[in-house]
């Protein structure tokens, strides 16, 4: 999708492409395939910077601040993660103590819980075995292993350019804004949906949203974290808002419409599972053709996952 108001800037970076949304916001859309294994972005709120995401890898996110100095002249004062997933938060221990790392409470607890059992798991990964993983790559036949080997490949990378995980400093239980001398920027958590304490990030007089990964814009959205049926719900609240373009997690920039189609993914997937589940079938004959048709070109490694997901959460329920 493309939005006439939108400019490309010519930052190089081999991780991501820099566009100018609006007056004060800047999105970092990640290259396919690149070790910054998300989107992020920053905003230049007048007396204060703000970057959003810190991306799966340290030098991914040295490129961010690269990018946010150079089009702001501005070291940043405040960093927002999104949620606790390693592919953004990873980049957190580039910034020094003068810069406030702001989420929401269940977030840290999270990136306490969740973040510091697969940094800790990853770190201490027999260097050996990731040669046999890279090894095995050159072999492996069945595109969805292929996929698999290169995103663990990827994630132990990622914390391995790392020495430590730097955790949020500054934390809000629903919400709280940044008051800067130019504009505002609200911060607002939501129930669990990608995960338990998602938080956005919202320019209200600049109509940008940040949506973390409560976005993934047409692709599958990793369900596995969180809760189904509240991230739909949180969707309806997310389009409540009035905003003009948003930064997904992954994927590129979009509009409202990209949150009704994600929902409709989730429902779709839900009925879809629950079919097969009632008629005593196995779910992981779900092929991409048993979805309205605007949603079977959608491809990523994520879908095999969120079947066999919803097939254990269903069975329970
Ligand atoms: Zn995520």
């Amino acid at each position: 999708m493309s939005f006439n108001f939108v400019k490309k800037l010519d930052f190089e970076s081999e991780f991501f492409d820099l566009y100018k949304l609006s007056e004060s916001a800047y999105g970092a859309i990640a290259k396919e395939d690149s070790m910054m294994g998300s989107n992020a972005g920053f905003i230049d709120i007048g007396d204060y910077l703000i970057i959003i995401d810190t991306t799966l890898t340290a030098k991914a996110a040295e490129d961010l601040k690269q990018a946010s100095l150079q089009y702001t002249q501005k070291e940043p004062n405040f960093v927002v993660i999104t949620h606790y997933h390693m592919d953004h938060i990873i980049g957190n221990s580039i910034f020094d103590k003068s810069t406030q790392i702001i989420t929401s409470d269940r977030t840290l607890t999270n990136i306490r819980t969740e973040s510091k059992k697969s940094f800790d798991q990853f770190k201490d990964f027999d260097p050996d075995k990731i040669a046999d993983l890279e090894e095995s790559l050159k072999t492996e036949t069945i595109e969805e292993k292929i996929l698999d080997i290169q995103n663990d490949l990827r994630f132990l990378k990622g914390v391995r350019s790392v020495k430590f995980l730097r955790e949020p400093n500054l934390t809000f239980k629903n919400g709280c804004i940044i008051h800067g001398d130019k504009k505002s920027v609200h911060l607002q958590s939501f129930k669990k949906a990608h995960t338990d304490g998602d938080v956005m990030v919202y320019i209200p007089e600049e109509k940008v949203l940040f949506a973390g990964d409560l976005l993934f814009a047409n692709r599958d959205p990793w369900i596995g974290s969180g809760d189904p049926e509240g991230w739909v719900s949180v969707n309806d609240e997310l389009m409540k808002l009035d905003f003009k373009i948003t930064v997904p997690g992954h994927g590129d920039l979009a509009s409202k419409k990209t949150f009704s189609l994600e929902s409709k993914y989730i429902k779709e997937l839900i009925e879809l599972v629950k079919n097969k589940i009632n008629i005593g079938e196995d779910s992981t004959q779900i092929k991409r053709e048993d979805f309205s048709k605007e949603l079977q070109s959608w491809n990523s490694i994520c879908f095999g996952w969120n079947i066999n997901f919803l097939a254990e959460l269903l069975k329970k329920s």
